[in-house]
């Protein structure tokens, strides 16, 4: 047979990392590009749409300034970090990268056409982390030609803010990757926590269904929007209300969690609500979009039910 074929390296050398890739500038590629380039990390920040990058870059420098007049960040870390994100026009550009962390919609498909274009554009020794809030990493690791160099790395929302990382195995991560992705989390100031590739993890799979209980609460007229939000602010004293929480994650997002943990676990409880679905077809997908179960778009947020 004279078909030429590609030899894959039996062992992938683990990298030193040095340049890291973000494809995704939503608000949550936004946050993950932040803390890289605060951590001395040259960071390339990719998505489909060039808007998203515009407009992450100018979170980043307001993100920034802010931490500054805290008093969290010097003046001189915030000009060398914004110094350190490149915008990449496509997926090209990220051949160089030791680590890339994919951070694009939450929607399967989505995100294995995003691996299929760029792993034979990746150096043999790349780590490909992906920050799904709920998809089975070993499911995605699967469409790469990577798998045991493919881990689930899940900030959370606001990154610059939130400590936590989850970091998920897949069934093929194998460990020094694993130990890589832990140091380079640390290395970012942020507390690593480890779950098990199950859906949604462990933060979500807690969150999602309290998030999703309210939406039903609100459904079956038991409460309205701010006395769900005061009840659960006041009552069981959480920072947000769950749906002002909804709003800030993303509807979008929250019924693509749901879906996963619906079929995942074949268990009417994770039953999305029918009144959640509603708002995402109307696009009402919460402060990304102006309108949620608040609308933002005058002065101060106001009930949209
Ligand atoms: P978002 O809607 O704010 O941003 C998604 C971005 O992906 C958009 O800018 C979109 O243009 C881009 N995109 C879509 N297809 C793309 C492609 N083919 N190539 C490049 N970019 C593409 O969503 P988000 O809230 O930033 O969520 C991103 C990921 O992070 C999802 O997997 C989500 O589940 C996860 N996540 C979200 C939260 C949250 O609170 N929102 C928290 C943790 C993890």
């Amino acid at each position: 047979m004279d078909v030429a074929v590609k030899a894959k390296p039996a062992v992938r050398p683990v990298p030193v990392i040095k340049q890291v890739g973000v494809i995704g500038a939503g608000q949550m590629g936004s946050g993950i590009t932040h803390v890289i380039a605060l951590g001395k990390y040259d960071v390339l920040l990719t998505d489909v749409r060039k808007e998203a990058v515009d407009k992450a870059i100018s979170t980043i420098e307001k993100n920034l300034g802010r931490q500054v007049a805290k008093g969290v960040v010097n003046e001189a870390d915030m000009k060398a970090a914004l110094g350190r994100i490149q915008f990449a026009p496509n997926l090209d550009a990220l051949g160089d990268c030791d680590l890339v962390i994919e951070a694009a919609t939450e929607d399967e498909s989505v995100k294995r056409r995003i691996f299929q274009e760029l792993c034979p554009k990746l150096k043999p020794s790349a780590l490909l982390a992906t920050n799904t809030s709920s998809l089975s990493i070993t499911r995605l690791a699967s469409t790469t030609d990577r798998p045991e160099h493919f881990i689930g790395m899940h900030f959370m929302n606001p990154v610059p803010l939130m400590e936590l990382v989850e970091l998920i195995r897949g069934i093929a991560t194998e460990d020094d990757v694993f130990g890589v992705a832990r140091t380079f989390v640390e290395s970012l100031g942020k507390t690593t926590a480890v779950s098990e590739d199950f859906p949604a993890f462990i933060v979500n799979r807690i969150l999602l269904p309290m998030i999703n209980e309210a939406v039903y609460t609100l459904y079956e007229g038991v409460g309205t929007v701010e006395g769900i939000d005061k009840a659960m602010r006041l009552g069981a004293h959480h920072p947000m209300g769950p749906l002002e929480l909804a709003d800030f994650i993303g509807l979008d997002t929250c019924l693509a969690v749901m879906q996963v943990l619906y079929e995942g676990l074949s268990d009417s409880k994770y039953r999305p609500c029918p009144l959640l679905v509603k708002y995402v077809e109307a696009g009402w997908l919460g402060r990304k979009t102006n309108r949620g179960f608040y609308d933002y778009r005058g002065e101060k947020p106001v009930p949209t039910r």
